[in-house]
């Protein structure tokens, strides 16, 4: 049975400061650069949400909620790794700005063994560039999709699944952390999930690039949000291969490791907390990833949460350029009338 979220939910995504806490020790050096911390800190916080991700579908409770309607889908999994995330983020750096998109939650019943305090060490080595290595707390956001993939997960597509945490600086998104908890799940026995991280100028750490195979056409798209102006602009592409998988954080993973050469979604259904962390980690190796009109969408705490203008990533900012001239604008400018939250 589906409960229902009041309209006023997505009016709420703002959660600044609203885990205060005493327990502000963090054994990070004060003397490394503030967005290293925090992205260190982040790459555990993003192990233990994809945990709580599993526990909570191995429970078998998932408490499936609907947010703007039934393809827009909250699970206990959402809100509790959400949950973890927030709260450690807080714990850690009561200053930091944190958008995540479950909207402001109660954090005082937060379990203690849900705040994360440790960090990933080798996140510290990261070079990092002069513009990025002088940020300060208050120059940060941090942009939190707890479970990207929500439909898939409550059907069982399970590999579609990612936990998102993405760094912006000013306007710019700039590190990001991606999680993948039910990474290899199908191989009894075998280890289960993956994090890996990046950094504009710095690099990626956790996988490895793989470019896509030359001579094809491999387009990533939705699978459970498509639309007519979508289904025109791939078959314009004349794609050999339309991929139409969840997630955008899954999406932006196929460019990444070679399976695929563009991600397509002329619709205005993505929010910042989807392509914060993957666009990123996507420009640290060398792709691209902006709005359908070919402009990079902005990421201080203030901007509209959704990417109005869709999304054109590329595996190779070469390549981008092509689907920019070969989509016809028509099926790239959107005109409000085109979509309603939770088409
Ligand atoms: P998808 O590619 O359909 O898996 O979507 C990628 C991300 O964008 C997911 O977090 C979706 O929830 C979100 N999204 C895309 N389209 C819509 C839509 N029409 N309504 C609500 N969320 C959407
Ligand atoms: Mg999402
Ligand atoms: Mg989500």
């Amino acid at each position: 049975m589906l409960g229902k979220v009041c309209g006023s939910l997505t009016k709420l995504q703002f959660c600044r400061k609203i885990y205060p806490t005493t327990r502000s020790s963090s054994n990070l050096s004060m003397s490394e650069p503030v967005i290293l911390r925090v992205l260190a800190s982040s790459v555990k916080i993003a192990d233990r949400a994809g945990q709580i991700v599993r526990d909570i579908m191995a429970g078998g409770q998932l408490g499936i909620v609907e947010k703007t309607g039934k393809n827009d889908l909250q699970t206990e999994a959402d809100r509790s790794a959400q949950n973890c995330i927030v709260a450690s983020l807080q714990a850690q750096y009561p200053d930091l700005t944190v958008v995540g998109e479950e909207g402001e939650q109660d954090l005082s019943q937060v379990p203690a063994e849900w705040i994360v305090r440790d960090y990933e060490e080798k996140a510290l080595s990261l070079n990092c560039t002069d513009d990025l290595s002088s940020a300060k707390m208050s120059d940060l956001t941090v942009w939190v999709d707890p479970l990207d993939g929500t439909a898939e997960y409550t059907q069982g597509l399970l590999d579609h699944v990612t936990v998102l945490i993405g760094l912006s600086l000013g306007s710019r998104a700039v590190a990001g952390v991606i999680h993948q908890p039910y990474w290899n799940y199908k191989n009894k026995g075998g280890p289960i999930g993956r994090t890996f991280y990046g950094l504009v100028g710095g690099g990626v750490v956790g996988l490895n690039p793989i470019p896509p195979p030359e001579g094809s056409r491999i387009v990533a798209t939705t699978r459970s949000h498509g639309t007519g102006l979508i289904q025109q602009a791939l078959e314009i592409i004349q794609a050999d291969t339309v991929l139409r998988v969840g997630g955008a954080g899954h999406k932006v993973m196929l460019l990444m490791e070679g399976q695929a050469h563009a991600y397509v979604f002329p619709s205005p259904g993505c929010k910042k907390w989807d392509t914060c962390a993957p666009e990123a980690i996507l420009h640290a190796m060398g792709g691209k990833l902006t709005d359908m009109k070919g402009q990079t969408y902005q990421y201080h705490s203030q901007v509209e949460h959704r990417n109005s203008d869709g999304v054109l990533a590329t595996a190779k900012a070469s390549d981008h350029a092509w689907y920019l001239d070969t989509i016809p604008q028509v099926l790239r400018y959107h005109t409000p009338g085109d979509y309603q939250c939770g088409q």
